[in-house]
């Protein structure tokens, strides 16, 4: 039997905050709900005039079940944490786990897939506050965003900053498929380049312009709404393009080639299997295009990958 303060579900988050700030909190044990109040597990007796102190038996923390979990779990995206658990017990237990041990997670979402043209995530809400709204930084850069209004996923961040290193000043760039243009602001953060960002999606290119308002941008970003087949050819050639549509780049390969200036280098995503990334990479050859590194991005099954290309155009010498 333990102290637990009881606290009404609207308080509770701002509650345990500042209990954990004052160290007040028995981590060890776990916050228990029922439909108004929450139970919070007090590490040592304390007086509150604002809320009832009752006894009660304790749950042991089920945190340390998830030391394995915890990095591929879920993904982190500013204060929403969201989840592919399809076990509901294991994800209502994860959830609730995140939401004790972490202060700074607001909300935490069950993905249930990614579907249409926009790759937007279903979403159901497993715990904490039901908004999706967020600020979320990534190689110190700012951005606004909706996440069951827009496609993001932080696992390519690192890809994101790789890419960005290897511009060079005044480079044209073309983001064909840029959703809120997280690879064009990690690109104008560092670089003086011109970059065109295209996506189809109007709340893209809204939260898109809004993040370009949050930051000191060295490069330019034209944000573009619409289809990438019709956008790009109204643009002069590239210097770079970047094709971040991974189970549907292949239909696009031709007429982003089309638009690649000699030289040019083309950034490709495509989530395959092994031979099927060979089978790209013959097929680059075949365009004029030298694969100068290939990547292993993140798994994404048991067989499947998502492989980044990165290729320069040599057509011209065929
Ligand atoms: N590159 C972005 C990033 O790193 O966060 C996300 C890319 S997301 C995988 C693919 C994006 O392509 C989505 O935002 C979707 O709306 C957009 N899209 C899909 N088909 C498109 C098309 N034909 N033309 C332009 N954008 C398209």
């Amino acid at each position: 039997m333990k102290e637990h303060l009881k606290v009404s579900k609207k308080d509770a988050q701002v509650v345990i905050q500042d209990l954990r700030k004052r160290s007040l909190v028995d981590d060890q044990s776990q916050v228990q709900r029922d439909m108004d109040y929450v139970y919070i597990p007090l590490k040592e007796s304390f007086k509150s005039d604002s809320y009832e102190i009752i006894v009660m038996e304790s749950i042991p923390s089920k945190t340390k079940h998830f030391p394995k979990l915890a990095g591929g779990a879920f993904d982190l995206i500013g204060d929403i944490a969201i989840t592919k658990i399809r076990e509901p017990e294991r994800a209502i237990s994860l959830a609730n786990s995140l939401m004790e041990t972490h202060p700074n997670i607001r909300s935490v979402y069950l993905d249930r897939g990614i579907t249409g043209e926009f790759r937007l995530r279903d979403l159901g809400l497993l715990s904490g506050e039901a908004k999706t709204e967020t600020m979320y930084r990534e190689n110190g850069v700012q951005f606004k965003l909706d996440v069951s209004r827009v496609y993001f996923s932080p696992r390519l961040a690192t890809e994101r900053m790789l890419v960005s290193k290897e511009i060079r000043e005044g480079e044209k760039i073309i983001d064909m498929f840029a959703g809120i243009g997280a690879f064009s602001l990690n690109i104008a953060r560092v670089q003086k380049a011109d970059i065109t960002a295209i996506d189809s999606n109007p709340e893209a290119i809204r939260y898109m312009k809004e993040s370009m308002a949050l930051n000191r941008l060295l490069g330019i970003i034209h944000p573009v709404c619409g289809d990438a087949s019709q956008k790009i050819s109204e643009l002069d050639d590239a210097d770079r393009i970047i094709m971040n549509l991974p189970h549907e780049s292949r239909k696009y390969l031709e007429l982003a080639i089309g638009k690649l200036k000699d030289n040019g280098i083309i950034h490709y995503y495509e989530i395959l299997d092994m031979e099927g990334i060979e089978e790209r990479m013959e097929e680059f050859r075949d365009f004029g295009l030298t694969v100068l590194k290939k990547r292993e991005v993140h798994g994404y099954s048991s067989t499947l990958t998502m492989y980044s290309l990165t290729a320069i155009n040599n057509k011209s010498k065929l």
